[in-house]
């Protein structure tokens, strides 16, 4: 029986981003991936690191957000020291195109709104936007720059993390998922492999839009999955620095000259295909807003699984078993939020206090939770 002080389950950004911060604190931490870590959403994202929230549901996440962006230069500087790998960090700021007639109502609005937030956000006229991205449609009324966001490459970093991990005394196990948690009365003592029992102090769930398959887990954790569709293009004649949106997609530079563009919202099972569709509505999105990318080269498409919960916000923290930690649910910011998670995480475990208020997104704040825990009620 292998044992641990903390194992967790699921190698994604958000189990590698833990199990680095633990083993940097000491602890001695194993993390258990059913297939090759990070081949899942962390792979499959376009790596935006945005807080501002998207529909008015979302504003409950802000803070949240704005932590974990403000950690992010530190965080990616000793993941790339310790890893010896790069992560592609772009922190350029993000422009949002607006096309409406009615910009002016339009952008005062969005400003207000952010910085009622506390998110710096400034109105640019449609010249001075296309200025800066020179590969901006003719049709841009006006646009917004968010000059402390910016972008990751995902994929790098995912692997980064996991390799500084592992550099730093953390044990990965790839072809090992979780079977159950390994319930002792009201105490989690591990995790159930497929073969074996890995006994822990400290069990955390962070196994993204799968984590419900893991036995007691599905009560925490009423996560399913939301596809997302990907395109990667490369134009050589075509400059990009910050990542554009518009109503309808986003784009998104990296170093090496591939353009992103994404990304739909379906709910369909744990199906991962591309479709005519979906693809097509994406590339069509990315000429409207920059019509150099019509002679683009399509290089890649792709779909991931983006963990949703029923409000769209994380699950995170402790629930009412003992020694059972929850870390998903991160929908659409996953990498946006690692550095975060795993920071309170780590916080949790070594210190039992936190520095920033997690309760709104306790895993017992859903009904399943609360009734799961009366049935263990003795009579
Ligand atoms: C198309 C798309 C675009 C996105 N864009 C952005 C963006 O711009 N910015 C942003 O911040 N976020 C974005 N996201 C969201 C982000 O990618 C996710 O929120 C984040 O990757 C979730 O990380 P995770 O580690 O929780 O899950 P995952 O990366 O899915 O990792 C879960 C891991 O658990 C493993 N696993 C499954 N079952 C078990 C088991 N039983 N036992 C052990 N391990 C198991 C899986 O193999 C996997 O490795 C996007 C996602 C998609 C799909």
């Amino acid at each position: 029986m292998k044992k641990f002080e903390a194992a967790i389950a699921g190698g994604g950004v958000i189990g590698g981003a833990i199990a680095l911060e633990l083993a940097r604190a000491g602890l001695r931490v194993a993390v258990f991936d059913r297939q090759q870590a990070g081949q899942e959403a962390s792979w499959a994202g376009a790596g935006i690191l945005s807080p501002a929230p998207e529909n008015p549901g979302m504003v409950a996440m802000v803070p949240l957000g704005k932590a974990s962006l403000a950690l992010y230069p530190e965080f990616v500087g000793w993941v790339e020291e310790i890893s010896g790998k790069s992560t592609g960090f772009r922190p350029k700021g993000t422009l949002e195109a607006l096309f409406s007639h009615d910009t002016k109502a339009e952008l005062s609005t969005i400003i207000a709104l952010h910085h009622g937030l506390g998110l710096k956000a400034e109105p640019l006229r449609a010249e001075d936007a296309r200025e800066l991205e020179p590969a901006l449609s003719e049709e841009v009324e006006a646009a917004v720059l968010r000059p402390e966001e910016g972008s990751v490459d995902n994929r790098a970093l995912t692997t980064a993390i996991l390799k500084a991990a592992e550099r730093s005394g953390a044990e990965i196990f790839s072809g090992d998922g979780a079977k159950a948690i390994w319930r002792e009365g009201n105490r989690c003592a591990g995790l159930l492999l497929q073969n074996e029992k890995v006994e822990a102090k400290w069990t955390i769930i962070a196994a993204g839009c799968f984590s419900a398959t893991i036995e007691g887990i599905a009560p925490y954790v009423p996560v399913r999955p939301a596809k997302g569709q990907m395109a990667a293009l490369r134009a050589d004649d075509l400059k990009m620095e910050r990542v554009l949106w518009s109503e309808r997609i986003y784009l998104v530079p990296r170093n090496d000259g591939r353009i992103l563009a994404g990304a739909t919202i379906e709910y369909a099972g744990f199906d991962k295909r591309t479709t005519a569709g979906g693809i097509g509505k994406i590339l069509s999105g990315a000429i409207d807003l920059a019509p150099g990318l019509a002679n683009a080269r399509l290089e890649e498409t792709w779909a991931g699984l983006r963990p949703d919960s029923p409000d769209h916000l994380p699950i995170l923290g402790p629930t009412d078993v003992d020694g059972l930690l929850i870390a998903t649910g991160h929908f659409r910011s996953g990498i946006l939020l690692a550095p975060v998670t795993a920071r309170l995480v780590r916080e949790w475990i070594t210190e039992q206090r936190v520095s920033a208020d997690w309760d709104r997104f306790s895993p017992l704040r859903f009904p399943s939770a609360t009734a799961d825990a009366a049935s263990r009620v003795p009579a």
